[in-house]
Order: structure tokens, then C-alpha cells, then sequence
């Protein structure tokens, strides 16, 4: 098996972007449908706070995947840290990063 035929095609949640990446490494978040956010992110005066996960949210959110160059702008943000980033927890790693230490 090679790494191409790992790859997949996916809808990117951020960007509306399509984009090619491997199943296995690809990012995802949850989102639940209903709001269109992850379960544990509410909006308050216009910008997004973490919260207790509500729990209906998290039984009806759904696998979104999200490209290396959303990523990269949450990562960038998270590093400038302030009010944008406080729902922000930690860097998340590339799904090409990823990928080539899992079939590496
Ligand atoms: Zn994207
Ligand atoms: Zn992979």
C-alpha cells in the first residue's frame, strides 16, 4: 500500500475548501449541526468562548474535517494569544505531520 491510496477528498469546515488528505490523519472537529459549532463553543457578545459541552450538542455533532491552512491560522492565533484566542487550546498538528509519522 502507498500513501496514495490513502488519501481521500474532504470538505473543509473552515474554509469551505475541498481538499485531498488521508483518512487516517486528516484533522476533524466536532460540530453539532444544529448550531454549527463544536458542542463545548458558545458565542458571547460576538466572539466564541469555550463552555461546558452541551450535551445534546455533543450527542448530535458530527466528524468535520479542517485543512492544514485552518490549521495554520488557529495555530497563528493561538500563538498571538488575546481575546480572539481564548477559546483556543493548544496547536494542533498538520494531518501531513501526522500522516507521515503514522505510516512513516
Ligand atoms: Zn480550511
Ligand atoms: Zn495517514
Amino acid at each position: 500500500m502507498t500513501a496514495d491510496d490513502l488519501i481521500g477528498m474532504f470538505h473543509c469546515f473552515g474554509c469551505r475548501v475541498s481538499f485531498m488528505a488521508c483518512p487516517d490523519c486528516v484533522t476533524t472537529i466536532r460540530v453539532d449541526p444544529m448550531t454549527n459549532r463544536p458542542p463545548d463553543v458558545a458565542i458571547v457578545d460576538g466572539k466564541p468562548v469555550n463552555v461546558k459541552p452541551d450535551p445534546e450538542g455533543a450527542h448530535r455533532s458530527v466528524q468535520q474535517a479542517v485543512c492544514d491552512a485552518c490549521v495554520g491560522l488557529r495555530n497563528a492565533r493561538f500563538e498571538r494569544g488575546g481575546p480572539d484566542a481564548v477559546h483556543i487550546e493548544g496547536i494542533w498538528e498538520a494531518w501531513r505531520d501526522r500522516h507521515r509519522r503514522a505510516h512513516a
